[in-house]
């Protein structure tokens, strides 16, 4: 998503550098290492469940130590497909009676019981959601469910510690708070302003009880594959985050009555629908919303088709149903299903759908000049195929609200705008998150810097092409210059940046700072320039091209990032695969003392600022 521009941008920076120091302790556990204790933890399951011993799936998939949304996530099974069957009433914004989830998920252990994410309600009153559960079956056959606090991952004790102080919030790691709390944190607190003063506000607060355990009426074999149906009604809203920004369910006003605008990241979706809230977690979607006659559903995928439904005790005025499709598999924060009064077009180009959707209510002028940026996103698709490979949907499509969230975002095949205008820019930014986040997924919240660094060379990418369009004509080597030359710009002024620029490992972020420092955007963006200089440009797009085809569809770690990478070296001897290494160090995972000069990466890349890659035994 494009990177949160409010007051506090630029105390958020300078703020950065005191959590340098509770980097310490998380920096021992690496995500190689993460990583691999997932696996173990699952093959022991694996073997558990062969063994006839069912247990509980876990509470969480974050790993132990996390302090960046640790309470989301739901471990025991995976999740292959979800139905959506909203029943909306925009006028009123509530889901009325008759509206459920059923997610298709496949047991990976003999489960007693397992969890969703939901939020019914949170501290937020007003835009937040309120929302209750009136059933839920398993299989066909009604199934009992509870809402649990969640528990900091790893806790020896289990996730029903007795001790409050296993499920406290916090943006650092330990908890700390009003009780030290010497314990990690079960969640990330839900702060309700976005003044600096206001970071540490929730430390050791309880966590709220967001996870639904449901316990069916017999254990799941491992290996079945089983259908779990919620039914819920209330009004949907959204969720506080760790940065004190809102996402999830936007109520839209305007005019009185329009309906709701979806932009999730990173966890808001859980303030709409129950889901396995985590960004690996990728089922494929069918939604089926029944809502006012006249109101318009935009969600991921393709539009299957409508049916209309003459008035009932519901809707007295008559319904529609919308049937969307996704066949590709969408992460939790990229599930898109808007409702509202929309303009909804459809443009074929060069034989794939974009879709393009404006809310109603907005003048002829600014809907002209919407459209005019709209329309180049075909054009945009095929520029950055160029560099990530083939556009790996069979959709595409944007859609401009009128709510003003915080983000814009990327969902699924339809990036959402909020406030009512769109940008050049951000969509060249968004667009390039259809290939990175959306289809290749990071495989937790610590990898945000991965896509939200391609998607910012995207903007690099942008500002290279106005500079080639300025200069020669067409194919000209002065042309290329002109592309190159701006890229090298691009990285020597953000290379030169001093204060807190280099201050946050990118991969180890806090909730604070996570969709507004450098060290999720400019930082890993400028670190592909370098990595393009490095491979050299053919092989840079080689190594993008066969991440796509290695990892689309589901997620990607760090050392499955960086082995990508590495393949593509020109030289593939020990020496250069160690300084890669050490580029990957210096860029990715290390924090830096203020300042710039020798407080920031010291390998760069073949004609760039900085002291360049090549030396010391690797040679081109
Ligand atoms: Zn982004």
């Amino acid at each position: 998503m494009a990177r949160y521009r409010g007051p506090r941008y630029g105390a958020a920076l300078a703020a950065a550098a005191s959590l340098t120091l509770a980097v310490g302790i998380l920096a021992a556990v690496s995500p190689a290492i993460a990583a691999t204790s997932t696996a173990a933890a699952t093959s022991t399951a694996a073997a558990t469940s062969t063994a006839g011993n069912c247990a509980a799936g876990a509470h969480t998939l974050a790993p132990p130590g996390s302090r960046l949304y640790p309470e989301t996530g739901n471990g025991g099974y995976a999740s292959l497909h979800t139905d959506v069957h909203l029943v909306y009433d925009a006028t009123t914004n509530r889901f009325l009676p008759g509206n459920h989830v059923t997610l298709t998920d496949r047991a990976t252990q003999c489960l007693t019981s397992f969890s969703l994410d939901f939020e019914r309600r949170s501290v937020n009153t007003t835009a937040g959601p309120d929302m209750t559960v009136a059933w839920v079956q398993v299989n066909g056959r009604p199934a009992s469910f509870t809402f649990a606090q969640p528990t900091y991952p790893g806790d020896p004790h289990g996730q029903n510690d007795p001790d409050p102080l296993a499920h406290q919030a916090s943006e650092v790691n330990p908890v700390g708070g009003p009780h030290h709390n010497p314990l990690p944190p079960a969640c990330t607190p839900e702060l309700t302003s976005t003044k600096p003063a206001t970071k540490e506000s929730g430390n050791g607060t309880p966590c709220p009880a967001n996870k639904l355990v449901i316990t069916p009426a017999t254990p799941l074999r491992g290996g079945s594959t089983f259908r779990v149906t919620v039914a819920y009604t209330g009004r949907p809203g959204v969720h506080n985050d760790g940065d004190g920004t809102t996402e999830g369910w936007f109520r839209s006003n305007q005019p009185e009555g329009d309906g709701g605008f979806v932009t999730t990241e990173p966890v808001g979706t859980e303030d709409w629908m129950p889901l396995n809230d985590y960004p690996s977690a990728k089922p494929t979607y069918d939604f089926y919303d029944t809502v006012n006659a006249g109101k318009t559903v935009l969600a991921n995928g393709i539009l299957e088709g409508t049916r209309r439904h003459p008035a009932d005790a519901r809707f007295p005025r008559g319904s529609v149903t919308w049937h969307w499709h996704s066949a590709a598999p969408v992460a939790s924060y990229l599930v898109e299903d808007s409702v509202g009064s929309f303009d909804l077009t459809e443009r074929t180009v060069s034989g794939m759908p974009f879709y393009q959707a404006q809310a109603s209510s907005l003048s002829a002028a600014q809907k002209a000049k919407n459209l005019a940026i709209m329309d180049k996103q075909p054009d945009i698709t095929r520029f950055e195929s160029m560099f990530s490979g083939p556009f790996p949907f069979t959709s595409d499509g944007v859609a401009v609200g009128r709510p003003s969230a915080s983000f814009e975002e990327e969902m699924q095949t339809m990036i959402t705008f909020a406030g009512g205008t769109i940008d050049t820019d951000t969509l060249y930014h968004e667009n390039m998150h259809q290939w990175w986040g959306d289809h290749v997924t990071e495989a937790g919240y610590t990898m945000t810097f991965y896509k939200e660094g391609l998607a910012t060379l995207a903007e690099f990418l942008f500002a290279a092409r106005k500079a080639q369009g300025k200069a020669g004509g067409p194919g000209t080597a002065a042309r290329r210059r002109a592309f190159q030359n701006s890229l090298v710009a691009s990285f020597a002024s953000f290379y030169a940046s001093k204060d807190g620029f280099w201050t946050v490992a990118p991969s180890n972020p806090t909730a604070w700072g996570l969709f507004s420092g450098s060290s999720t955007y400019d930082r890993p963006g400028i670190a592909y320039i370098a990595l393009r200089q490095i491979l050299g440009h053919a092989n840079f797009t080689r190594a993008l091209e066969q991440l796509q085809r290695e990892y689309g569809g589901g997620s990607i770690t760090e050392p499955q990032l960086e082995a990508g990478f590495a393949r593509w070296l020109p030289t593939r001897s020990a020496a250069c695969r160690q300084r890669l290494g050490q580029f990957f160090t210096e860029w990715s995972d290390t924090a830096y003392p203020r300042g710039g000069g020798a407080a920031r990466p010291q390998l760069t890349g073949p004609g760039l600022a900085g002291p360049g890659f090549y030396g010391g035994g690797c040679t081109r």
